[in-house]
């Protein structure tokens, strides 16, 4: 065990003798030149030739008709369940395996979070096991799929492709599907990640994606709604825009709207990273592959490798010891830290947090396992050679 913690601190060391953070951004193209013309134009606020620009960018590399930009990935969640229809009181599932803002964007929508498992090689929600336990817990009542034990809807499932590999998501479609339940897909950490040649965000009826900072494309903060559905992009467009009728001067808003629409500064960003997105891609596959190459003669972990017929942006880079030990993967954390080098675990479990103890939730053996033998590496992608 000791010696693991020394090998990989050495590999470590050998790979970045100077440390590395866990993910920084890359401004190597117009980032200045579009910004700047915000900037002379006073185009600097929530309209603007770049907000246009960056949605029609977004849809067309992510082969979507529409992209609604936000200010942030929580912003563009917390539309997603309200485009579906989630209403106060209902049930969200979801992985228990994910960042904070999935289950901050169903409490903030009046939802409850309802927590499910994953899978060992995906690490998303685990269809076969969700089909079990939904028809062991459900009940259809007019048509509504209703968990028996709560007494409460469940209105849709948010899928999370972890880390950036795609989920196993044409069964996670069927089974959403079987009970109607509407799908999301919180894209956040996926873009240029394709299951199948597909575009992650294809399968559910809405996705989300983040542009905040430690994200593959950023735009400072931001996020995107993505959707097929024409007239459900109109809505949140206006939903997030004060829902304003559109006028030349009156203010007259027909409904509660939100203040979420992404400023045309940060659209500016987005437009310059995302001509980028194609080469920070290839670099960050190349960090993935030096990881494998580097880490292959140590035994007791792997390198997380895509998913089968995934191909996957490598967000983050992941170490997965053979078997879940806090205190082991602790302690390369530990060691890696003290070189600079700042690797992180994976997120604390969801049902492990304060504010969402209470919330029902399924068996969580494999997310449990994986919680303890993750450790995430630096994956920035100017630090593949
Ligand atoms: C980053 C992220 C989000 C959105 O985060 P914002 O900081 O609000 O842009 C949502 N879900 C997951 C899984 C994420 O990693």
């Amino acid at each position: 065990m000791q010696g693991l913690v020394e090998n990989t601190s050495r590999i470590l060391k050998s790979l970045f003798p100077d440390g590395a953070s866990l993910h920084e951004p890359c401004f190597g193209g117009n980032e200045w030149k579009y910004v700047k013309e915000c900037i002379d134009t006073v185009w600097v606020s929530s309209v603007g030739r770049y907000v246009d620009r960056f949605e029609a960018d977004l849809a067309s590399f992510t082969g979507t008709k529409r992209a609604v930009v936000t200010v942030n990935g929580t912003a563009a969640l917390f539309m997603c369940l309200k485009l579906a229809g989630v209403k106060n009181d209902d049930e969200v599932l979801m992985p228990a395996l994910t960042f904070v803002a999935t289950a901050n964007a169903a409490m903030q929508a009046g939802a409850h979070p309802h927590f499910v498992d994953c899978d060992e090689r995906s690490l998303g929600v685990d269809p076969q096991k969700l089909e079990k336990y939904l028809e062991e817990i459900t009940q259809k009542r007019n048509g509504a799929c209703v968990n028996k034990n709560s007494g409460r809807r469940i209105a849709a499932l948010i899928v999370m492709h972890a880390f950036g590999h795609p989920s196993d998501m044409d069964a996670l479609a069927e089974v959403s599907k079987k009970y109607g339940l509407v799908l999301i897909e919180d894209a956040a950490e996926s873009l240029g990640s394709y299951l199948n040649g597909r575009h992650t965000g294809q399968w559910g009826s809405f996705a989300a994606l983040s542009f905040n900072g430690n994200k593959t494309v950023t735009t400072g903060g931001g996020g995107a709604i993505l959707t097929n559905d024409e007239a459900a992009a109109r809505l949140a467009k206006h939903l997030t825009t004060t829902a304003k009728e559109p006028h030349p001067w009156r203010y007259f808003h027909d409904q509660v709207g939100y203040n979420h629409r992404m400023p045309n500064i940060n659209a500016a960003l987005g437009c310059a990273q995302l001509e980028q997105l194609p080469s920070f891609l290839e670099k960050k596959r190349k960090l993935a592959h030096s990881y494998m190459e580097a880490f292959s003669g140590v035994s007791g972990l792997k390198v997380f490798s895509e998913p089968e017929n995934a191909r996957s942006n490598y967000w983050l880079n992941l170490l997965m010891l053979g078997k879940a030990d806090p205190a082991l993967r602790d302690e390369i954390l530990d060691s890696a830290h003290k070189h600079c080098i700042l690797c992180r675990p994976a997120w604390v479990l969801m049902n492990k947090l304060p504010m969402f103890k209470d919330c029902q939730k399924m068996d969580l053996s494999c997310s449990e396992n994986l919680e303890g033998r993750l450790v995430c590496l630096p994956s920035s992608a100017f630090l593949s050679k």
